[in-house]
């Protein structure tokens, strides 16, 4: 068991938490806001009031946060203040699970490297409710030494953990990943809803198309279309889940990337489109299989 640090204790940090306090860790909580590390704190992690405070005497830095600019501004500093990589011992391992931009993962790999830490850019798929069961999928980018340290920690809260390559490798297989999500799900909603204009009843069709060669992860286990799968967002008036918004940002910056290497990616240019018209008409909050609504 090791001492660890976690940072952004969010819909997602929280449970992971969680897990690594089951597991029998000890973990050092810091969040911006207070309510968000009660939680925890009921559990037995340790509340403390910053994040340098929460990376005293620990041998792993976990962080979850919303974006680039959170993890580049805690790790790098920004406005003159300086970024807690400077302020951790050479041995502490640090994870950064959020979903960012492979620039800026590499970016903070090339400061941990300068003052040899180890780092590893590891975000996450499966959502609240995989994080909260301990089943997340890890994609891990960084050295072999560091993706062997992280994975005695990983493990208490995923089962699957990848090495997809070096040093941002991870953001890159996310960001891929969730750009066919979004493309699989707008085009099972539209399968639904023609099947639906054409009198075809959708639990029917999502059957027919299960046994067939439309089916996917989407129809499988989100179906979009309410009441046809108990458990889905669909069937609770589209709760999230996984937010529209958190779906535009994931889109945005595949795209970006899409632009910097030069790659051809219509479907994902068209599914940032319709996720943005989406936030455009106030359901950024909503599950992201609420995107079946654009379609009449
Ligand atoms: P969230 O907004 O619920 O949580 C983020 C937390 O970080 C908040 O509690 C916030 O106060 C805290 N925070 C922000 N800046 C901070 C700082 N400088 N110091 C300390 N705390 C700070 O977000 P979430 O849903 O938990 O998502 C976290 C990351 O995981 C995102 O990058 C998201 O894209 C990714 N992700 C989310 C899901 C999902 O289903 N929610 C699934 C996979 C990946």
């Amino acid at each position: 068991m090791t001492t660890i640090a976690f940072i952004g204790l969010g819909n997602m940090g929280c449970p992971m938490a969680l897990n690594l306090l089951k597991a029998g860790h000890t973990v050092r909580v810091f969040d911006l806001l207070a309510s968000a590390l009660e939680t925890t704190a009921e559990k037995g992690a340790i509340v403390c009031n910053s994040a340098a405070e929460a990376c005293q005497n620990v041998n792993t830095v976990i962080t979850m946060l919303p974006a680039g600019k959170h993890v580049k501004s805690l790790y790098l500093g920004s406005n003159g203040q300086a970024g807690l990589i400077d302020t951790l011992d050479k041995k502490t391992l640090v994870i950064d699970c959020s979903t960012i931009d492979a620039e800026t993962a590499n970016e903070v790999h090339s400061h941990c490297e300068t003052l040899g830490v180890d780092m590893l850019d590891a975000p996450v798929s499966g959502g609240v409710a995989a994080a909260q069961s301990g089943g997340l999928t890890f994609m891990c980018g960084g050295s072999e030494q560091a993706f062997t340290r992280a994975e005695e920690v990983l493990k208490d809260m995923g089962i699957n953990i990848f090495h997809a390559g070096t040093n941002g490798s991870g953001q890159v297989a996310k960001m891929c990943n969730n750009m066919l999500l979004a493309i699989h799900m707008i085009g099972t909603s539209e399968a639904l809803k023609l099947g639906e204009k054409n009198g075809l009843d959708a639990s029917t069709l999502s059957q027919i198309m299960l046994a067939s060669s439309g089916k996917n992860w989407s129809l499988e286990r989100y179906n979009p279309y309410p009441n046809v799968m108990a458990n889905s967002p669909a069937s609770n008036d589209y709760e999230p889940g996984f937010m529209v918004d958190l779906m535009a940002k994931d889109l945005g910056l595949a795209i970006d990337n899409a632009q910097t290497t030069q790659s051809q990616t219509p479907l994902g240019k068209m599914a940032l489109e319709l996720y943005k018209s989406k936030q455009k008409s106030g359901d950024g909050k909503k599950d992201f299989s609420s995107i079946i609504e654009l379609f009449s």
